[in-house]
């Protein structure tokens, strides 16, 4: 699929904010435009009536979803072909030139915005998580850090276009790091280890180029950190994930509650894995098959994939299922993957245009299923979510946003037939939940690496990489790397969110906490799990997460009796119990 033109955005007349433009965002407009408003805010304090902050803060909202939607545009675009020479500058110059502009109008206006006496007026009239969630964006955006963001940036797309330009060679054939992961869950043995073995030396290969970019990044992050006088990154990290509910302390606990309820399960799965494939330790290039219930790859050819999900969204809810037709209609679906795309797969949004769009690397494998509907309930939320007037309420913390992903998630299983031969559909089922349980300890493993990382920001590569490793080694039982010991370390630096997002990770296992219960409340009452999705889609981004899970009726993810009952069901569900009956 093409990605969205240029000149179908510079003269389209679909803008619900900011009609009124230049044809590019430019470092001179935004700078015009934030005069415009600062200008605005002595006369909206002089006023006994808070109307005139309203109305600016409204110009302002119109503003954020414009250089939101652009910022979403170039991305996307950006994402599609990394090796576009007329995107990566569109993408540079904004990175470099627009973001800078507005950060530093935004902190002007924040500024003013926080120390208004109109601040309770318009935070009654958008809901009082909008002053929270807007407290948290005054770190990040801090003019100090300005000429440091930017570098940080620039290292990142460094990190991004070498691994999309990633080649490797698996049965003689040359193939992007995308596809040859895609090999790891082979039904043949031979090539799902010689995929393994040439995706991970892909990055030993690249190890020093990519340790030095993350090295630059470390140290940048932590004089961020510093110079708003925190110890270290963390808690900038922290308020840049906009958390206003928990802090270091509860993902601590929280991955104290997976060590003791997800590990021993994963444990058992792994020495049952490796007795269904007959070998006597479970092997690395053996992780991602399972005789029982991996399906072949190529299963799901690319082209039939639009197709079968419409008819699942359709038969789920066709209020949701009139998103996807649009975006199909739209061109807002780019699927397939192919050479110089971003690899993983993301839902971006356009404030500005109240669309929504997505961008996946599917090869025909059973995993494509789950990432399409993954991004297809990120961007449910999107279009439900754009009657908030607040664009920045609009999307929630990562760690709320990934409930409509992976609830969507849960909430389709029921529907695989739409893809796979209803015993396929059933082994589809049981491996999602492994991978549920299996994601719980690798997330933790990542967690904990980061805070370890910017714990200690002067350590050397090798420090981090024995890090990774005994990190690794408490939440990951039963891998057996003997032989290929440093391949095990090689797979943080595949890992794009601990270059990209520092501390996105744990709102994988947060968002899970509320997807299970989700799939477990669709199996007893499908009606009511489907009101409490959309119920979650309408929320959006106006609470913080805890209140997300209070206002949908489901358990606090930071109760370790919650890990303990999702994990217990999970392991039900799985036949672990069955495992420890027949010893
Ligand atoms: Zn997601």
């Amino acid at each position: 699929m093409q990605a969205l033109a240029a000149s179908s955005y510079s003269n389209c007349m679909n803008f619900k904010h900011y009609p009124n433009r230049s044809a590019k965002l430019t470092k001179e407009f935004a700078e015009q435009e934030f005069a415009k408003l600062n200008a605005r805010v002595e006369q909206a304090e002089q006023s006994d009536s808070p109307s005139a902050w309203l109305d600016l803060y409204r110009d302002w909202n119109s503003f954020s979803a414009y250089y939101a939607g652009e910022a979403s545009r170039i991305g996307y675009a950006h994402a599609a072909d990394m090796a576009n020479k007329e995107w990566d500058e569109a993408d540079r110059y904004f990175r470099e030139q627009v973001n800078p502009a507005v950060e530093a109008g935004n902190a002007k206006l924040l500024d003013a915005f926080l120390q208004s006496r109109h601040k309770d007026a318009i935070g009654k009239h958008y809901g009082p998580y909008l002053i929270q969630a807007l407290e948290t964006s005054v770190e990040p955006q801090a003019p100090v850090n300005s000429d440091l963001r930017v570098h940080a940036t620039d290292l990142v797309d460094q990190y991004e276009k070498l691994t999309s330009a990633g080649e490797v060679t698996v049965g003689g054939k040359t193939m992007t790091l995308s596809r040859a992961r895609g090999l790891q869950s082979h039904q043949n043995a031979a090539t799902r280890k010689e995929a393994w073995l040439a995706y991970r030396k892909w990055f030993l290969d690249h190890h020093d180029v990519i340790a030095g970019i993350f090295n630059q990044l470390v140290l940048l992050r932590d004089e961020m950190g510093r110079n708003l006088g925190h110890e270290n990154y963390i808690p900038l990290g922290y308020l840049s994930m906009r958390r206003t509910d928990y802090g270091q302390e509860q993902a601590k606990a929280f991955r104290d509650s997976v060590r003791q309820y997800a590990v021993p399960i994963l444990a058992r799965l792994n020495a049952e894995q490796a007795e269904a494939l007959g070998t006597e330790t479970l092997l690395p290039w053996d992780v991602a098959y399972h005789p029982a219930f991996s399906l072949p790859t190529g299963i799901v050819p690319v082209e039939t994939q639009l197709d079968n999900a419409q008819h699942l969204f359709d038969e789920l809810s066709p209020r949701l299922a009139a998103h996807f037709t649009r975006m199909r209609n739209e061109g807002l679906i780019d699927l397939e993957n192919r050479k110089g795309k971003r690899p993983g797969a993301f839902a971006t949004m356009m404030p500005d245009e109240e669309r929504m769009a997505i961008l996946c690397n599917s090869t025909g494998d059973e995993g494509d299923v789950g990432t399409l509907i993954h991004e297809m309930g990120h961007a449910f939320q999107g279009w439900e979510s754009q009657k908030i007037e607040a664009v920045d309420l609009r999307w929630p913390t990562s760690d709320g946003a990934e409930i409509h992903s992976m609830g969507m998630e849960f909430l389709a299983l029921p529907r695989l037939t739409w893809f796979f031969k209803p015993e396929d559909a059933k082994k589809y089922r049981r491996h999602h939940i492994h991978d549920v349980i299996n994601l719980m300890c690798y997330i933790s493993v990542v967690d904990e690496f980061q805070h370890w990382v910017y714990e200690n920001p002067n350590v050397t590569p090798v420090e981090r990489d024995k890090a990774w490793v005994r990190i690794w080694d408490t939440y990951i039982p039963g891998i057996d790397f003997r032989g290929v010991e440093d391949y095990k370390y090689a797979r943080w630096y595949a890992q794009g969110h601990i270059f990209a997002t520092p501390f996105y990770y744990i709102d994988y296992a947060i968002a899970q906490t509320a997807a299970m219960q989700l799939g477990m409340m669709n199996e007893e009452d499908h009606e009511k799990a489907l009101a409490t999705y959309l119920r979650l889609c309408e929320i959006g981004g106006t609470l913080g997460i805890l209140n997300i899970f209070k206002a949908a009726g489901l358990r606090s993810p930071f109760d370790p009796a919650t890990m303990r009952d999702l994990m217990d069901w999970a392991a039900k569900e799985v036949g672990v119990e069955e495992m420890a009956e027949a010893g």
